[in-house]
């Protein structure tokens, strides 16, 4: 398909499907190069404005805003937020109904959510919210030259029922866009060959680096990626090297989700910037986000608890946008290990190889599961080595101690799953 041809048929498509789409992302190129002071007048503005709307048009936040004596007409900054309590996932599935707004007259799609924790949540999501979120995308595509409609590689969902491959086709058409449909040799190799005349590919981080590290082992040459972006879950070390080497390029961290809208994306410098037109980000005092989605109309998202850690920086990004970023995702809090005296975050297994990584370059890919108290198994892919044995134990002894006893097991190759890797597993 020319690149003419693939610009007109997404234009066809956004014209059906997000009408307000252009016009959106002019309007987020208008307030790309802001400073942050403007941005954050800006975002005070939509700020107001949303939650007035929320608080009339939502029975669910009608109620709330007058129990905790919150007046969205007198909004003036994030500290007023402080007094609406947070939500997580489950009361947003609770009170589903009243939430929705009552006065939506703009085209509405049920969105859903299924999320690794296993609730599930749908929600209708309006013209506007699904059409901004993509706006800010294209503009986060621009930052490395790449248009939505250029020819791009995805990589998640491939088992697809066959009442749904014809929709799935269509679409993959108006985006130009191909899959993987599974991960034999042929198939491999037939994808590798599409992303030669490709200029991105997209995809989980864990299944971008399957496939990157397949097409190293192959020996397949592909011609430099523009972007390589990586959705929605931690991005480990050891898939930008298994990237670089395959697609000429680290893996870009795209974060977001459904129910929040898009919240950061990283720029070639580096910085991951948050999409501050759109979303309000906070942080509780157990360091996990909390979303505000500026757009959500529809189905408001006030103050909602995605469960992630994240580090948020007052710094500037050397690329020169002012957008506030957040400066490490270090994924759910999750479950806890459980100790034979005491719980543990299971991000400390994020710790102990992240410091590996730093301190020894030794870069892993790994699974951690828990069945009995006291006790986890840490599967690391690849030979045995004594080394990396040796400073993974030094990091677990300076972590557990005693409480907890680690069984390192090698794995030469890890099944590869067709979903969100799940770093630490607990069936306890
Ligand atoms: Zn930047």
């Amino acid at each position: 398909m020319n690149d003419g041809l693939a610009k007109r048929l997404f234009e066809l498509g956004a014209k059906v499907r997000n009408p307000s789409l252009f016009q959106l992302y002019d309007e987020l190129k208008d307030t790309e190069w802001l400073n942050r002071q403007q941005l954050q007048d800006l975002q005070t503005e939509k700020a107001r404005k949303f939650l007035c709307f929320a608080g009339e048009s939502s029975p669910f936040y009608r109620k709330l805003f007058g129990e905790v004596g919150f007046k969205p007409n007198e909004y003036s900054g994030v500290s007023d937020l402080f007094c609406i309590p947070e939500l997580d996932k489950l009361s947003l599935i609770e009170n589903n109904a009243s939430i929705h707004s009552d006065n939506i007259f703009e085209k509405v799609r049920l969105a859903e959510t299924s999320g690794t924790s296993g609730q599930s949540l749908s929600f209708n999501r309006s013209e506007r919210w699904d059409s901004l979120n993509r706006a800010a995308m294209m503009r986060s595509y621009d930052w490395y030259g790449v248009k939505p409609w250029d020819r791009n590689g995805y990589l998640w969902g491939y088992n697809i029922s066959r009442k749904q491959n014809r929709k799935v086709k269509l679409l993959d058409m108006l985006q130009n866009r191909f899959r993987l449909f599974g991960y034999s040799s042929d198939e491999i190799d037939a994808f590798a060959r599409k992303l030669c005349g490709a200029s991105f590919l997209n995809g989980y981080s864990s299944m971008v680096y399957e496939v990157a590290r397949l097409i190293n082992e192959k020996g397949i040459d592909v011609p430099a990626l523009k972007l390589v972006k990586g959705t929605s879950e931690m991005i480990m070390d050891i898939h930008h090297v298994e990237s670089i080497k395959a697609f000429g390029c680290r893996v870009t961290s795209e974060y977001g989700a459904a129910e929040a809208g898009l919240i950061a994306f990283e720029c070639p410098y580096g910085g991951l910037h948050i999409n501050v037109e759109n979303v309000i980000v906070e942080q509780n005092s157990e360091g996990e986000i909390l979303i505000t989605n500026l757009e959500s109309q529809s189905f408001p998202i006030i103050r909602y608890n995605l469960g992630d850690i994240v580090s948020l920086s007052e710094k500037f990004c050397s690329c020169g946008r002012a957008h506030p970023l957040v400066s490490e995702i270090q994924g759910r809090k999750g479950n806890n290990v459980h100790g034979l005296n005491k719980k543990y975050p299971a991000l400390t297994f994020y710790y102990v190889f992240k410091n590996i990584a730093l301190e020894h370059e030794i870069l892993v890919n790994y699974k951690v599961v828990q069945k009995e108290i006291g006790k986890v198994i840490i599967s690391i892919e690849g030979e045995l080595s004594s080394i990396t044995i040796d400073r993974v134990q030094e990091q677990l002894d300076q972590y557990f101690g005693l409480d907890v006893e680690c069984d390192l097991v090698f794995v030469k190759k890890f099944e590869i799953t067709q979903k969100k890797s799940q770093y630490f597993e607990s069936n306890l």
